[in-house]
């Protein structure tokens, strides 16, 4: 599973570790509709999976 990356404060949400009130082994896809960062309380769309890979060092040309 992936992990997702708030743009706005750099929280970083791991399925497998899940979150304040989600359980463990919970896709960032099934999370409901109005859960928000427990660091910044920003929506859902302002998380990026793109932009935790950048972060990581994917090799770029
Ligand atoms: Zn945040």
């Amino acid at each position: 599973m992936e992990k997702w990356l708030c743009e706005v404060c750099g929280y970083v949400y791991d399925p497998a570790v899940g979150a304040e009130e989600v359980p463990p082994g919970t896709p960032f896809e099934d999370l409901p509709d109005d859960w928000v960062c427990p660091e910044c309380y920003a929506e859902k769309d302002r998380f990026s999976l793109e932009a935790l890979n950048r972060d990581k060092g994917v090799k770029r040309k």
